[in-house]
């Protein structure tokens, strides 16, 4: 059996650790590998090789930082492919979204391409008299990312391309289900010119988390997972004097007003509930729609659902792969049970369309109506292919629905009217909203984030709000006096004025 072990100053390290975690195939059941559970020895390792390596990285030109990018990036289109069989080998997902995942992620290194214009500072001459002042940006130092299974390369590619091009050096703790993507990328790296101790990636679970939040070498850390665990990164990491950013998880919501297409609207619904089999922090997990056409729009979804195929994500065929695992599989199928139970509809139940005794991690996808905002299975993040119908009476009532939800993620709207679409983008409450587009992911030159429950800290992810994040500015106030011409003042105590 395969162990996969840390990636620590350019090559793989076993560590200290006797403990590991199976990394299962969801599509089979079986178990692929098993990777290495760090310590916080490790962990020390991996930030030792981090801080001696900033100590050249930093100093390293902006060119010289674009250029190993670049060649990461050419390195990368020629392996998509093989980065996407790592990810739906772990993951499960069909090897085109894979494909896709993957070439998200690309887009951030090609934005990270420009570091030499994105940390360009502000400069103006002569604020007062003989004085300019300008703005720097520089690095912080060590920083850490921790990632969540859904994404296993586009979520790190959000975080260390920006990081390292800016010129931090980065320890990145993937997701200890699907890990091999983020080894694969930082071996890349690496074969880019990236120098040794750059780009570590230690694995782990709450041992080395908790060992990044408390390293006093770690000066930012970067996390994307579950609302649990987002507000206990953001909590301690800012205790341990450190910046911030933790995105959490979600329940997006979309609105199908009574003017809109309706089989473009389901089209749209049925593809963003169920893609990635639901395992998408930006999959649309309930649909809000106006009584006066629910009943033909979820005739139409349900007849759409029907139609999806389910199987292995190397089968080109299948439209859906299995879910992570299997402990996740019955977690997402007890909420169709519940959702029975406490009065909703259950129109598709997927339980009943997949053979639940196969060894793979799969669940068909399941459709709920008639869904009440105190059920369970409108009030939880379920993760998983269950999409919930919730009928409401005019635009009014969605909003408000919307708006009253912990989650605040992303939100969409299907309408035909611009003014309700204006209206819509001005008074929803989310981070990334969509007009006709179920799932509105910002491309990377704007950066990725939501509100309330789904993000914790002030920053958003990627674009230039990565840069900020992962930068200290400077600001600059500077003389050169010139005697002769009477800028040189005499003693004076007040504060200084710029007249
Ligand atoms: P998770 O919170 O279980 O794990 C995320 C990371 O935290 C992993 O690296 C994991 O090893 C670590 N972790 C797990 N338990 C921990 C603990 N007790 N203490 C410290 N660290 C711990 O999330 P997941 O199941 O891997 O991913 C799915 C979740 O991520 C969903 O909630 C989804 O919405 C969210 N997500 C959010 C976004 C976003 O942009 N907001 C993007 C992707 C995923």
């Amino acid at each position: 059996m395969r162990r996969l072990t840390h990636f620590i100053d350019g090559m793989y390290q076993e560590g200290t650790s006797t403990r590991a975690a199976n990394v299962y195939n969801p599509a089979t059941g079986e178990i692929a590998s098993t990777v290495t559970l760090g310590t916080k020895a490790d962990l020390d390792v991996a930030v030792t090789s981090a801080a001696k390596a900033f100590l050249e990285w930093k100093e390293t030109s902006l060119s010289k930082r674009s250029q190993v990018m670049f060649a990461f990036r050419d390195l990368l289109e020629r392996r998509v492919k093989d980065v996407a069989k790592l990810i739906t080998n772990e993951h499960g997902k069909v090897l085109s979204d894979a494909e896709g995942e993957v070439r998200r992620g690309l887009e951030v290194v090609e934005f990270a391409c420009g570091v030499p214009h994105l940390l360009k500072g502000d400069m103006s001459d002569s604020v007062s008299r003989s004085i300019d002042t300008y703005s720097i940006r520089q690095p912080l130092g060590v920083v850490a990312g921790i990632t969540p299974f859904n994404f296993p390369a586009m979520v790190p590619m959000w975080m260390f391309p920006i990081a390292i091009a800016c010129g931090n050096t980065f320890v990145l703790k993937p997701s200890e289900k699907d890990p091999s993507a983020s080894l694969m990328l930082a071996e890349m790296m690496i074969d880019a010119g990236l120098p040794r101790g750059v780009l570590n990636v230690v694995h782990g679970d709450k041992e080395i988390v908790d060992g990044i939040l408390e390293s006093k070498e770690i000066k930012a850390v970067s996390f994307v997972g579950s609302t649990a665990i987002a507000r206990y990164i953001y909590s301690q990491a800012a205790a341990h004097g450190k910046r911030v950013q933790a995105l959490g998880g979600a329940k997006n919501h979309m609105v199908v007003a009574k003017d809109a297409d309706l089989n473009f609207a389901a089209d749209a619904a049925v593809s963003a509930a169920y893609g990635s089999a639901g395992e998408r922090c930006m999959a649309i997990s309930v649909v809000v729609v106006d009584e006066a056409v629910a009943d033909d729009f979820v005739e139409l979804v349900a007849k759409k659902t029907r139609q999806l195929r389910v199987g292995p994500g190397t089968q080109e065929s299948s439209e859906m792969g299995p879910l992570v695992t299997m402990e996740h599989r019955d977690r997402v199928a007890s909420y169709i049970e519940t959702a029975s139970t406490q009065g909703a509809r259950v129109v598709i139940d997927g339980r009943e369309s997949i053979d639940m005794h196969t060894k793979g991690f799969f669940l068909g996808p399941s459709l709920v109506d008639a869904v009440s905002i105190d059920m369970s299975v409108y009030r939880d993040e379920i993760f998983g292919p269950v999409l919930s119908i919730v009928r409401v009476k005019g635009f009014d009532e969605a909003v408000e629905l919307v708006n009253t939800n912990s989650y605040a993620n992303g939100a969409a709207l299907f309408t035909r009217s611009g003014a309700l679409a204006r209206k819509f983008k001005r008074e929803i409450d989310a981070g990334m909203v969509g007009i006709n587009v179920p799932i509105p992911v910002p491309v990377a030159y704007y950066s990725f984030g939501g509100n309330k429950d789904s993000l914790f800290g002030g920053s958003h992810m990627y674009g230039t709000d990565g840069v900020s994040f992962f930068t200290r500015l400077k600001a600059v106030t500077e003389r050169w006096p010139e005697p002769n011409v009477g800028d040189v003042q005499g003693r004076d105590l007040n504060f200084p004025g710029t007249r």
